[in-house]
């Protein structure tokens, strides 16, 4: 996606692949700030962790707790969050209400990006996990906790339901994650599953059978990263060349 929108745009630039161990950080940040990059993406296991690694941290990212982007300001190192504002673009390129009544089911990293997008957008946001303790830590985004014991009455509320557990990934665990929840209390809510590869997942799957509208990862992938995109080159981002790219 990225090296698509640098040839788009005819700049002589590259992305490319990194692999940082857990607990490599320190050492690939004296080697990236050596290569004198103009930024890069931070992805699992490296998104909190890189926060104390930083020179200085933009508030969203602050907020969420977690950096996806950092560009160069000088010779600091910035971090920043494209995943909240990302998904809600892509929401609304969807033609799906922002400020819908939402219910985010997980509680990890990726929800607390959404939750913090959505809060921002003015939805009302409810949050449910299977552990009820990591919903709760949701709270200090502006988010309201619900049991997972207490689903039921959350489908029934939500106008929006974002899947945004790894559960989906894989069928072993789709299909008992999938089952397992009550979709005989939705009223037709529009259905996010912040997963892209399978699409439509399970939960997607489901959503459509009882007569929801859908959307799958695609759409957060391709403006989170049209976001950083932006911010690098402080160019707007060629986002059909972008999206060409992740489909082909
Ligand atoms: P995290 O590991 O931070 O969080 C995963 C969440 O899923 C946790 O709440 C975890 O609970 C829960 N979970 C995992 N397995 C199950 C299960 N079987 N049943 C119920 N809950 C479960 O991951 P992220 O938040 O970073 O990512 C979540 C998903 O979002 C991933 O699938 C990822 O691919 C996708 N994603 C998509 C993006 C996009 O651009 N479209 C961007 C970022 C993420 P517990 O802690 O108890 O295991």
């Amino acid at each position: 996606m990225h090296r698509a929108a640098l040839d788009a745009l005819g700049i002589d630039g590259v992305y490319e692949a990194v692999p940082v161990p857990p607990g490599g950080l320190a050492e690939a940040l004296v080697a990236l700030r050596a290569s004198g990059i103009d930024g890069f993406n931070v992805t699992v296991p490296h998104k909190r962790a890189i926060i104390s690694h930083l020179d200085a941290t933009e508030p969203v990212a602050t907020r969420i707790g977690a950096v996806n982007t950092v560009l160069r300001v000088g010779n600091a190192w910035m971090g920043t969050n494209t995943d909240a504002e990302g998904f809600v673009r892509g929401l609304r390129e969807g033609g799906f209400d922002t400020k819908a009544p939402a219910l985010i089911l997980g509680a990890g990293g990726a929800a607390r990006a959404v939750a913090a997008g959505l809060i921002s957008a003015g939805a009302e946001v409810e949050v449910a996990a299977r552990r009820d303790a990591q919903a709760r830590e949701l709270s200090d985004l502006g988010a309201t906790a619900v049991r997972w014991a207490d689903l039921e009455s959350a489908f029934a509320r939500a106008r929006l339901i974002v899947q945004a557990t790894s559960a989906t990934l894989a069928d072993d665990t789709a299909v008992p994650f999938v089952q397992g929840l009550p979709w005989e209390a939705a009223q037709r809510p529009a259905c996010v599953d912040l997963v892209y590869d399978p699409s439509p997942s399970l939960f997607l799957q489901r959503a459509v059978a009882v007569g929801c509208a859908i959307q799958d990862g695609f759409p957060m992938l391709l403006h989170q990263g049209a976001l950083a995109f932006e911010r690098w080159t402080s160019l707007p981002a060629p986002l059909n060349a972008m999206r060409a790219a992740l489909l082909g």
